[in-house]
Parts: structure tokens; sequence; C-alpha cells
């Protein structure tokens, strides 16, 4: 605290982000990043970039990038909206799409990403969380009364759970006056992108990021993709906050790592390997294991307090993610790693159940 804040930023509560250890002989399973590096046509175009053109601004715009991506997905790009990782697409659109006068809650899960709350109070919206059911599936008839707008991600984090694309479309019939937004910050580990439907619902938003599928969390590139109008409206707040979110070197390798779509696949689907052999070894060492569409599993034991194997397999040099907060505080998120990353964390684990 100090006398010099504002009394709005003495009532902030942000965002706690997993650790960034400095130590780097640490299997580190915490933040669902990428175990596999970015495409190396990405690296390549990135240094590339690096010449004397940077004492230019970049694109404002980003067109280039927005035609590739509006392409890639199908849509114009007068649908495609970028920005500084998807963390900032998002506040955006809690500032533009959900901060409306009638002061009716957004409606998230009450377990999912940590960050709503935290744009809800800097951007001082109301909201109510919505539980999830015993098995933490969301239930659409839950979301169907008067709202300020609905936010979830798909598949939902931490648990790795998946929404199909159907039940989405049943809540989107009944939910016309306010801006949804599904948050697919995974979908490219087992999910549906619900793109699909964004013709038909003009008040459907949808996000991704380069940071997860396509191991470029270091570059901070993240997209939404709607209506013209909700994409529109997003551009007048970015253009009221800084002009020029994506760097010049940001642009080159996120239109490189887009463009290549072999090593997108192959790397996608190692990951997607990876987590069902992860998920049978820790079923084998006495885990239940919740069904994963993510890069992540979500997990807990019955005879050992979460907290403190967390602390066991760190002691070990493994790093989880463990969350204290009521409902989930006896669950583990582990990220999906390489196998040799994985065969370093069951040796740990089997020490620390021992
Ligand atoms: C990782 C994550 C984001 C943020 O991604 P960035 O593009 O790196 O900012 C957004 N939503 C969810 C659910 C995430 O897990």
């Amino acid at each position: 605290m100090s006398r010099y804040w504002s009394p709005f930023v003495k009532e902030l509560v942000p965002y706690v982000p997993g650790e960034q250890p400095k130590q780097s002989n640490l299997v580190k399973l915490n933040t669902n990043e990428n175990p596999f590096g970015p495409s190396p046509k990405a690296i390549e175009a990135i240094k590339q970039a690096v010449d004397e053109s940077l004492r230019l601004y970049p694109d404002p715009d980003a067109s280039n990038l927005k035609s590739m991506i509006a392409s890639y997905h199908g849509v114009a790009s007068e649908q495609v909206f970028v920005g500084n990782g998807s963390d900032e697409v998002l506040a955006h659109i809690f500032h533009g799409l959900f901060q409306q006068g009638s002061r009716q809650p957004l409606l998230f899960p009450d377990i999912t990403y940590s960050f709503y709350p935290v744009y809800c109070g800097l951007y001082q919206i109301p909201f109510e969380a919505i539980p999830l059911d015993d098995e933490f599936q969301l239930r659409v008839e839950d979301y169907k009364g008067i709202n300020g707008g609905i936010i979830f991600p798909n598949p939902n984090a931490p648990t790795g759970r998946f929404l199909a694309l159907a039940e989405i479309e049943r809540l989107l019939a009944v939910n016309n006056e306010t801006v949804v937004v599904i948050d697919e910050a995974y979908v490219d580990f087992g999910g549906e992108s619900a793109i699909a439907l964004v013709d038909r619902y003009p008040n459907l938003l949808v996000t991704q990021t380069l940071s997860k599928s396509r191991s470029l969390a270091g570059l901070r590139v993240g997209f939404a993709i709607g209506s013209a109008e909700l994409i529109d409206g997003l551009e007048r707040v970015k253009n009221s906050f800084n002009s020029y979110p994506l760097d010049r070197l940001a642009l080159a390798g996120a239109e490189a790592a887009i463009a290549d779509d072999d090593y997108f696949q192959q790397c996608r689907q190692a990951v997607i390997v990876e987590r069902e052999r992860m998920a049978q070894e820790l079923g084998g060492l006495g885990f239940e294991v919740l069904p994963s569409s993510a890069n992540f599993l979500f997990c807990q034991h019955p005879e050992h307090d979460a907290a403190a194997l967390a602390a066991a397999l760190r002691e070990r040099g493994v790093i989880v993610r463990h969350f204290s907060a009521a409902r989930i505080d006896q669950f583990l998120r582990i990220t999906v790693g390489t196998p040799e990353q994985s065969d370093r964390l069951f040796a740990a684990l089997k020490e620390a159940l021992a």
C-alpha cells in the first residue's frame, strides 16, 4: 500500500500467474506451455525480422496476420481481432463488450480461468460464478437467465473438460441479447471450435492464442473471431489504448507459425499422444484423472493431500500447479510434457507417494 495509490488501485486484486522459475533444470509442468519448441520457420522469420526496419512502427492493423488467420479459419479479415496475447484480447472484451450499463452480472463457471474475476475488478463489472456440476461439467441450463454477458473456456481450465458444440448452440439459441465469449486457449488439443458458429450468431466471439498449441507463449499473440460489428467494437477499444500491441517480431513469428501447418499438426498430435500415456500412468499410481481435451490433466489422489504432493514434487525438481480454491484444493493440474519430462514426473511421484 502506498499513499500515492488511488483508492481504485488499493482495491484491485491482481492475477497471480504460475511460477516462472530461474533454475532451468526443473521439469516445468505448471503453466500449460507447450513442451515442444515453436515452428523452426517461425524462429527463422523472427530472426529475419531483426534488422534496421525495427526503427519503424509495426503495422497498427496487423493486416497481413489478420488475413492469414481469416483464411485459415474460413472467415473474413473484418472478423478477426489480434492482440498482445489473448489475455489482452480478453481485457478489451471485458472493457468494451461486458462493461454494460445494464449492470446485469457477467456469468462464468465457479471453476474456471482465474483471470476473469480479475478483469471484472479492473473494469468494475458485476459477475456471478455459476457452479459446475459434480463431474465439473458446465450445464447450459444454468446460463439462461438475464445476464450482462457469458464467458467460459472450452475446453475449460483448469478442468480440461470439453463442452460439445451442440450445447453451445443450445445456449446461443436462447441468449441473443448479450455477448457470449468462448475462450479456446486449448481447443487445438481435442476440442471442436465454435468459430464454425460465428456467422450464424452475431453475439458470439471466440478467442484463441498462439501461446499453447503453437508453442509461442513468449511472443504474446492472441486473437478473437466473431461478427464484424463485435470486432469493430474491439478495434475502438484497442485504438483508444495502444495502436501497436503486436511488434514487428511478433507479427513475423505469428505469420510464419500460422503458415506452418505441418509442424502445428505434428506438435499437437504429439501432445495428445503423451497426454493419454500420462493419464494412464497417473491412473496406475492411484490418481483419479478427469477426462481432458487440453494439454494438461486435472487429477486428485484419494490418499494424499494435493498441496503436500505439489510440495513433495517441487523438492524433487518437478513443478505442477495447485490451486487452493474451494472444490479443487485436492486437485493438481499437470501440464503435458515431453515423454522424458513425464518419466521424471512419474519417478518423482512414486517416491512422493511411497
Ligand atoms: C493461457 C490462457 C489464456 C491466455 O493466453 P495468452 O494468449 O498467453 O495471453 C487465456 N485463457 C485461458 C483459459 C488460458 O489458459
